[in-house]
């Protein structure tokens, strides 16, 4: 059975005269968040649509895609357009720079990587791998080399190079989570210097497998670091990637990508129409 119907059935009362959906608490288990799923079971019971199902569907349908249109910036053109990677370790980060420097490389793009994972010599070990199969340069650092210099080096390398993009893989753990905002925050300021003619994008990698901690890590990286948008990966899972809507509803960050798998083709453009049509099939 399709993942709505499912839940649809997990929610349905059979107390009381008719079927009546528990549609607060099918939202909030479809991972929209606490925020939205309120504010759309305030909306179907303000237009008495709570116990009209079919109705009720096709307006929570309407008021997610208004929430999700609207959207995003252009993704940066300079030479190089800086894409800084962001999120917690296991994310997806290393794996999407490697998928999205092959969908750059296939519109004719070339590409930098810049390995500033340097908390984890494995972290650009994974990263170098990527790089040889995709044949893109990579600059790199030793283990606890200060990240902002590694991301400055490859800036200055690939701006020589007149390189389209410079995709900008990043630590997801240190010691502490200040420590590691603090890098992150120093990476981008070193970054926004160099790269002062074109905006910085800073890109949230999430594993859409995670529920509702999306959100708090939304919060988290966006309060510290401002983020141009997301990319949610893992969506070849049991998960529908309801909390792309809340990220949106809550913090007006968009998502550009989602990830549907381990390989480099998996990556798909995030398309409004088609996550709401999916979600609801
Ligand atoms: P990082 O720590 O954020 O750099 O995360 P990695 O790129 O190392 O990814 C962590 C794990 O998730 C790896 O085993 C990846 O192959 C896997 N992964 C990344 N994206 C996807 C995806 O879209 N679907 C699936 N199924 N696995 C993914």
């Amino acid at each position: 059975m399709s993942f709505w119907r499912n839940l649809v059935g997990k929610f349905v009362s059979l107390v009381g005269p008719k079927e009546q959906i528990d549609w607060e608490a099918l939202l909030i288990e479809s991972d929209m968040g606490i925020n939205l799923s309120q504010k759309l079971y305030a909306l179907l019971d303000k237009e008495g649509l709570l116990g009209k199902a079919e109705l009720a569907e096709r307006r929570i349908k309407n008021e997610l895609l208004h929430i999700l249109q609207n959207h995003k910036a252009p993704l940066p053109v300079g030479k190089p357009g800086v894409i800084l990677l962001v999120g917690v370790n296991g994310g997806g980060k290393t794996t999407t720079a490697a998928k999205l420097a092959y969908r750059f490389k296939a519109e004719g793009k070339k590409v930098f990587f810049a390995a500033c994972d340097t908390f984890r010599a494995a972290a650009t070990e994974q990263l170098k791998i990527w790089a040889e199969k995709l044949d893109v340069p990579m600059v790199s650092g030793k283990e606890g080399a200060d990240a902002a210099s590694v991301a400055f080096r490859a800036f200055v390398q690939a701006s020589e190079a007149q390189a389209d993009y410079l995709i900008v893989d990043t630590a997801g753990r240190q010691a502490n989570k200040k420590n590691l905002m603090m890098e992150l925050g120093k990476l981008k300021r070193t970054l926004e210097k160099v790269s002062a003619q074109t905006p910085l994008f800073i890109l949230l990698v999430v594993d859409g497998t995670s529920g509702s901690n999306i959100l708090v890590q939304a919060k988290e990286f966006n309060e510290a670091l401002g983020l141009s948008g997301m990319i949610m990966t893992k969506l070849d899972s049991s998960s529908k990637g309801g909390m792309v809507a809340a990220v949106k509803y809550e913090l007006g960050i968009p998502t550009y990508f989602i990830g549907r798998g381990e390989n480099l083709e998996s990556l798909e453009e995030f398309n409004p129409e088609g996550f709401v049509e999916e979600f609801f099939s």
